[in-house]
């Protein structure tokens, strides 16, 4: 059966201590998981260790990262390695993301290199994908998508690609409480995994989680999650509150 995957982003919010609440909440509210699912909670950087202590001995909550750098080491200041990443005891990395696509300047060539940097270092990768609302709007996202991927990811070989997740999340559905219809994330996923198999084959394709991201909440992630080709979600705003994050593992839990 194919993994299934909710993942926190916190983004920049939450102190240390309110995240340090935050993850009691969602650790003693945490449904029984099925063998197939993990819950990842990617905080900031300086929140790691604290995720790591509060998720100690649940084995399917894995921590994770919002971002590692594209050179392995150096002058670079305020940067953070996949290397350091992977002493910390962080087990997923977010890779392409588009708020850092658009605000930091991350070309498709230094995402593969994160890619690159982050599989060498033991790091599962969470790959984000999708298009702005000028795109969809001209109706081209699915090459708009299979482009990002084609730059980022689909250098890799099948055997590194067992340590890739790809999350679809169209830009116009970020933050904006504007959700893309089951229709249109069914349409984009099934197209990923197209894409997918026509680069590796059927069992990539197969196994390969794809998770949906953009304004995911309660009331919509059993829809979302109902579709035949969506494996998760990738949470930003409802991830922040644990009342609105379980709910969200539950329909997980209930596909
Ligand atoms: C995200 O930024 O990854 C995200 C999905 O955000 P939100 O859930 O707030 O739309």
């Amino acid at each position: 059966m194919r993994r299934q995957i909710v993942a926190a982003n916190w983004k920049m919010n939450l102190t240390l201590q309110e995240g340090e609440v935050l993850v009691k909440e969602i650790c003693g509210g945490m449904p029984a998981l099925a063998p197939h699912n993990t819950v990842v909670i990617a905080p900031p950087f300086t929140h790691i260790a604290m995720v790591s202590a509060g998720i100690a001995g649940k084995e399917q909550v894995a921590s994770g990262a919002q971002n590692c750098h594209h050179e392995a080491a150096g002058a670079y200041t305020g940067e953070v390695s996949a290397a350091m990443l992977n002493s910390a005891g962080v087990a997923y990395v977010i890779i392409g993301h588009s708020e850092r696509r658009q605000y930091c300047g991350e070309t498709d060539a230094m995402l593969a290199e994160k890619v690159n940097l982050a599989l060498a270092n033991g790091l599962e990768v969470i790959f984000c994908c999708g298009e702005p609302l000028e795109v969809r709007d001209e109706q081209t996202q699915n090459q708009y998508v299979e482009a990002q991927l084609k730059a980022g990811l689909y250098h890799l070989t099948a055997e590194q690609m067992k340590h890739v997740v790809i999350a679809y999340e169209p830009i116009w559905a970020i933050g904006t409480g504007r959700t893309a219809s089951t229709e249109q994330a069914q349409d984009m996923h099934a197209h990923i995994r197209q894409t997918l198999n026509a680069a590796y084959g059927d069992a990539t394709a197969t196994a390969t989680p794809i998770l949906y991201g953009g304004s995911c909440k309660p009331s919509n992630a059993a829809e979302l999650f109902g579709c035949a080709d969506v494996d998760g979600g990738l949470i930003g705003g409802a991830s922040l509150k644990a009342a609105e994050f379980l709910g969200i593992i539950s329909a997980m839990v209930g596909k």
